[in-house]
């Protein structure tokens, strides 16, 4: 029997028992998180005061201090049943990593005891040379070390029984290189910050500190395990690279509205209470519009917690999914024909004067912050859209962007009617004689538009890669597996640059003597006019969109080895260095690890996918073939005429050709990958797989083998059909 058909055998039926009541959210949310409460209590007033000072204010914490708070850590980690701890860490393989260390240890006498000290809890010596870096390792040390970020929580990871106390950290190579998406984003939160508060300062002297806020959306698939399994494509790849459309899928729109199914219900309630144990505050689920796709989103946090947060969502997802037989495909496009995931970004920022400086004032004052914030944004995605762009480029996101589903590759942003309103009344009434009449005016209309802003908040177009949302910006075109630093460690930059520079010119027509206000409604009027090209309300997904944005000169990169060329161009070099973001070498690594995941990627697609056509696809084929063969070759023999076996004679010639066809097709990819895999520069070969490998040939031998797939005998076939993966659960 076929692992397939064992496989559908073995769906479990099963139904949860009724009557268990599930805890309150509130008794066990951040039960396994050394909270500042939990650190209260377990640290003595100094150590506990110099916890918070190095959290509010970075201040270094000295090594007296860190072994109490070591000390203190251990001694709450052990009363939930904890024995070993880990620097936990996010290089940029793209998941997090974890290298256990017991709190067991021997004295020089031999006597057995459970120690944790500041030493251990500061810093941690991974062996780097395995992680990607780029170059880095050629030119710097090879080691790398691991370093405590006090900003974010440890935390208690429970598998099976076993207990481990997480404590989120940065990874940088020995020469101070950073080697992961912590150490970046934190610096990025750094600049936005700097930058944000003074120009907080034009009008509130009382901000001193400015937090970029992330809410994210995960968009996830769900399949039964043991059809997963049958599936090499899914293991190796987290993709089907085969499988013929299911003749229903997502048109009858049914799942969307449906309620969840009980089995992933079941998953879902189990994900989020490991979830809650761990803080991180969920507060949606649902349906998404693909068969047997799924959403949760949290409540907004700062983003450095936001981002360790969705990380950690991923890996509890995954591992609690296996508890139900259940597998999580987080890859953006698992099967072709229906919607891919995503994961908005939704991003803001906050002010220590409890204002979020993205939502619409109460008054003609506060609504003059608002939209510098608002209109500095448009200018920050305007003028660094490309890099923005490569941000979220990956070989899996690219089956999403300008796939005519998910946004397109083409940065634009969505403002809205009545936002699009007050742009132009500034427009109409700044000019270059400004005085205080037209200036008190202009705010009135500024500020009668704003109301109706706040009915606008739904009016939302989901076609539009980065869209105003009310109070925030959304930015959808992240993929659902990335991790949220890198587009936001972006976001951060772009916004600080440009903010710096709204500052440099405010203060430029101060100088001249200038009123303050008007002064900023000059540059603001500037801004607008400077980034109109940015601005779209239309349909992202149409054909006309494409064709409007070549006119206006807006990039429109559709594969990741082109899109990630924005990386290092002076220009954003520049950017980077200026605001301490990155090194010209770590931005020049990072280029050259993207650019060789994605080499990567699509060679372990290739290789999957040819070990798939000759040891999957063609051998019941061939089979079936056979069976025709001997069927049309015994009815000759009986003398029938060849009317009575044309029907099978007709297959069996399709059979053949697609047949051929694959082979083909397959010996042929393996010569191009052979070719790629000569050429030297990274660069040049990320290009290569794209278009001699990628594009030249998995759709043409998809096509061949989805045909064979629906020739074939169904229960001589091998791989779970479309049908079965989305439907059956
Ligand atoms: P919906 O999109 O479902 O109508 P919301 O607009 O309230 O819901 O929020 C969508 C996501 O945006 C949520 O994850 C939410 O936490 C997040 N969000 C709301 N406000 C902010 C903010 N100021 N900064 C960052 N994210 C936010
Ligand atoms: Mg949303």
């Amino acid at each position: 029997m076929s692992l397939r058909i064992s496989a559908l055998n073995s769906i479990p039926t099963t139904k949860e028992q009724p009557g268990k009541i599930t805890p309150k959210i509130t008794a066990v949310f951040g039960s396994h998180v050394f909270s500042l409460k939990t650190a209260r209590e377990y640290l003595s007033d100094e150590a506990y005061k110099s916890l918070v000072a190095s959290i509010k204010a970075g201040q270094k914490i000295d090594r007296s201090m860190a072994n109490q708070i070591a000390n203190g850590m251990r001694a709450w980690a052990e009363s939930k049943g904890v024995t070993h701890y880990t620097h936990w860490f996010q290089p940029l393989t793209g998941t997090t990593a974890e290298k256990h260390d017991s709190f067991f240890t021997l004295k020089s006498d031999g006597t057995p005891i459970e120690e944790f000290d500041g030493a251990a809890l500061i810093q941690q010596e991974p062996d780097a040379s395995s992680f990607p870096n780029g170059g880095l390792r050629a030119t710097f040390e090879a080691r790398g070390y691991t370093a405590w970020d006090p900003s974010s929580p440890p935390f208690i990871i429970e598998i099976g029984h076993g207990r481990t106390l997480c404590i989120p950290t940065i990874f940088i190579s020995y020469t101070g290189e950073s080697l992961d998406y912590k150490a970046p984003l934190l610096k990025s939160i750094d600049a936005l910050n700097k930058a944000a508060v003074d120009v907080c300062h034009y009008f509130d002297k009382n901000v001193t500190r400015v937090t970029p806020t992330l809410g994210w959306e995960q968009e996830y698939f769900v399949v039964d395990e043991g059809l997963y399994r049958a599936r090499p494509d899914l293991v190796m790849c987290g993709r089907t690279l085969y499988g013929h459309n299911s003749a229903k899928n997502q048109q009858l729109e049914d799942h969307y509205f449906g309620s969840i199914p009980e089995r992933v219900y079941a998953f879902m309630r189990d994900f989020e209470h490991e979830c809650y144990k761990l803080g991180i505050p969920l507060r949606t689920r649902h349906n998404e519009v693909a068969p047997a796709q799924f959403e949760c989103a949290p409540i907004f946090e700062e983003v450095n917690l936001a981002v360790d947060h969705n990380t950690l969502l991923m890996d509890v997802m995954s591992r609690t999914a296996l508890r139900h037989g259940l597998r999580v495909l987080l890859h953006e496009k698992p099967f072709a024909g229906i919607n891919g995931s995503g994961k908005h970004n939704n991003w803001s920022m906050a002010a220590d004067t409890g204002v979020n400086l993205l939502s619409p004032g109460k008054t003609p004052k506060t609504n003059l912050m608002f939209l510098t914030f608002f209109v500095n944004v448009i200018k920050a995605v305007h003028d660094y859209a490309d890099i923005l762009r490569a941000s979220i480029a990956s070989a899996s996101n690219d089956h999403r962007l300008g796939a005519n589903e998910a946004p397109p590759a083409i940065i634009s942003v969505f403002i809205g009617e009545y936002l699009t309103k007050v742009l132009n009344d500034v427009k109409q009434r700044v000019t270059d004689n400004m005085d205080e009449q037209d200036e008190t005016m202009l705010k009135l209309d500024i500020h009668k538009n704003i109301p109706d802003l706040l009915l606008d908040n739904t009016d939302r177009n989901r076609t539009s890669p980065f869209a105003f949302t009310g109070n925030k910006f959304e930015l959808r075109a992240v993929g659902s597996s990335a991790n949220c630093a890198s587009p936001v460690t972006v976001l951060n930059t772009i916004v600080a640059q440009t903010l710096k520079n709204f500052k440099a010119d405010v203060d430029a027509l101060i100088e001249k003597g200038e009123k303050k206000e008007i002064a900023i409604m000059q540059v603001i009027n500037e801004y607008i006019i400077g980034s109109e090209k940015i601005l779209f309300e239309g349909d992202g997904y149409s054909e006309e969109w494409e064709k409007e944005a070549e006119k206006r000169g807006l990039p429109n990169l559709k594969t990741t080895p082109l899109a990630l060329d924005a990386m290092v161009s002076e220009k954003n070099v520049k950017l980077f260095v200026e605001n301490g973001v990155y090194t010209p070498s770590e931005i020049h690594a990072r280029h050259e690890i993207e650019l060789e995941k994605y080499i990567k990627k699509i060679q372990i697609e290739g290789r999957i996918m040819g070990e798939m056509a000759t040891s999957m696809i063609l051998p019941p084929a061939i089979r079936y073939q056979n069976l025709l063969a001997k069927n049309i070759k015994g009815l000759k023999e009986a003398g029938l005429t060849e009317e009575a076996y044309a029907n099978q004679k007709q297959i069996l010639d399709k059979i053949s050709e697609h047949i051929n066809k694959a082979s083909d097709l397959v010996e042929q990819m393996i010569e191009a990958r052979k070719k790629c895999n000569a050429i030297e520069d990274t660069r040049e070969k990320a290009i290569a797989y794209e278009r001699e490998v990628k594009a030249a040939f998995f759709d043409k031998i998809r096509y061949h083998a989805d045909k064979l797939e629906l020739l074939v005998d169904d229960k001589e076939w091998y791989l779970p059909k479309y049908r079965e993966l989305l439907f059956l659960r």
